[in-house]
């Protein structure tokens, strides 16, 4: 059978290089000059179809022509998560040595799902899982935990396996509790796990942001009252709106009297467990039944990396394990964990590798000092913005999140106004596209957010940027 060359999809090794070497120069170039560009981006669907929209190509293009058009058209179209003045949603301040591993990890085309595919990288997914297990104190032995693809899927995963262990088929009078100030990726993981609406309770706050243990003890109770089963409780260790930790000392004496799953989402804040204060601040979360860490915000890896940790890895095999006639061959021994088995997905890319080689280069005690440096750079950044004259703080420095507003001192303005203004300064702030500064709503106020989880950003940035906002305050 005669087949065309160019069907076998391949290049030529000199080709490959050429092709490489100006790919690792782009991003090379990107690390090295990122914060000389502005951190966001704009673009309209009608302006990006302008750009992209075309008829599947039938016909090929020279491989530098096609990198070419994408360096200078999708790039330039993006914003960047690890520019130091990106101070909104949570940044991805990345890492180098992270983004070479996944191309590694991609470039060898490594299949992580089951033991077979790749003996190695099983054996470094348990590895990195038992250092974070070790690191939040669960038990190494007889815990476990998968790395998923981000925060939200390790929620689902972990909500999944709570509903097995707790209530197993039957899951008609389960009731889950979660507080208002819960990521949102909790709400959408019960809505695809087929919970109603009447099986969901979502407890308020108090003036700090945490749960209300009374308002929550209260509805504990009376779901028992009438019947129904309290199942699952969802805590944040670091809300992703003011970073504040759920008390998690006490929920988890509450679960454990009541029997009760206590889920801790730390996708934002568990990596404050490396800090100098974190252990203090995140106290109890040894006691989580799964914990949801995510690599990809606050340990610096680039996307995707998320992760489950649980107390018994069993609690996943027996959630996800599925017995499939083509998959018999490769089932192994027992002592061979096939990842496929103890989450959603069975392809899987290599995650743990950046975490792996990045942990390993730079060494842990990088982390714990970038990490300290968060804290200690938002901190200042509250006290400097309460010796202002312009500004408010409305929740104070905590890992790494402050809230504040414009608020001069001494002016009569109306809460409405208050309300208007902020808003103007970051749509300006955006507009001008010099910092990526959002707002979010606190008790009804309209307020700026910074997350400043970026080691690579100062208080230089954040002072010229204040700066910026003041003008804008001021036209
Ligand atoms: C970011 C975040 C998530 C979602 O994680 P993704 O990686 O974006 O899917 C969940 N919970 C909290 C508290 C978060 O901050």
């Amino acid at each position: 059978m005669k087949q065309d060359p160019s069907s076998r999809l391949e290049l030529s090794g000199k080709e490959m290089q050429d092709f490489g070497y100006r790919v690792v120069d782009a991003v090379a170039e990107h690390f090295a000059s990122q914060e000389e560009k502005n951190p966001v981006a704009s673009g309209s669907r009608k302006e990006m179809e302008e750009l992209f929209s075309e008829t599947l190509p039938e016909d090929p293009t020279p491989a530098n022509d096609v990198l070419d058009f994408v360096l200078k058209n999708v790039m330039p179209h993006t914003n960047i998560m690890s520019h130091p003045k990106s101070y909104s949603f949570v940044p991805g301040p990345s890492n180098y040595i992270s983004v070479m591993s996944d191309t590694l990890a991609t470039g060898f085309n490594i299949f992580s799902g089951g033991w077979v595919g790749s003996p190695a990288a099983a054996t470094i997914e348990i590895v990195t899982i038992n250092w974070l297990l070790k690191l939040f104190s669960f038990q190494v032995k007889k815990g476990g935990g998968i790395f998923t693809s981000g925060g939200s899927m390790a929620n689902l995963t972990a909500l999944a396996t709570a509903r097995k262990v707790k209530c197993g088929e039957d899951f008609s009078k389960a009731v889950i509790y979660l507080s208002d100030q819960a990521h949102s990726s909790n709400i959408k993981a019960i809505n695809i796990l087929g919970f109603r609406k009447e099986q969901v309770r979502i407890i308020p706050t108090d003036m700090e942001f945490k749960f209300s243990i009374n308002k929550l003890k209260n509805a504990i109770a009376r779901d028992k009252l009438e019947g129904l089963q309290p199942f699952c409780l969802i805590a944040s260790s670091g809300t992703t709106n003011t970073g504040t930790i759920d008390p998690l000392d006490e929920l988890a004496s509450i679960c454990k009297k009541e029997n009760i799953w206590l889920h801790v989402d730390g996708a934002y804040g568990a990596a404050a467990i490396l800090s100098k204060n974190g252990k203090k601040l995140l106290k109890g979360i040894e006691k989580a039944d799964s914990l949801t860490v995510d690599p990809h915000k606050w340990l610096f890896q680039p996307y995707e990396i998320g992760c489950l940790l649980v107390q018994n890895h069993k609690w996943l095999k027996g959630t996800f394990s599925e017995k499939a006639t083509y998959l018999r061959d490769i089932e192994g021994n027992k002592s061979e964990i096939n990842f496929y088995d103890h989450g959603i997905e069975l392809t899987r890319n290599f995650r743990a590798l950046k975490f792996y080689m990045s942990v390993k280069t730079f060494g842990l005690k990088a982390f714990r000092n970038a990490i300290d440096y968060n804290i200690e750079l938002t901190e200042q950044v509250e006290a400097e913005l309460r010796q202002s004259t312009t500004w408010e703080v409305i929740s104070p420095a905590t890992l790494a999140i402050i809230n504040f507003r414009y608020h001069p001192v001494g002016q009569k303005i109306t809460d409405r106004k208050l309300d208007q203004i902020n808003q103007r300064i970051s749509a300006k702030v955006l507009a001008s596209k010099e910092a990526l500064l959002v707002t979010t709503m606190l008790q009804g106020q309209v307020v700026l957010r910074m997350c400043l989880i970026n080691p690579r950003t100062t208080m230089e940035h954040v002072k010229s940027t204040l700066e910026l906002c003041e003008k804008f305050a001021r036209e």
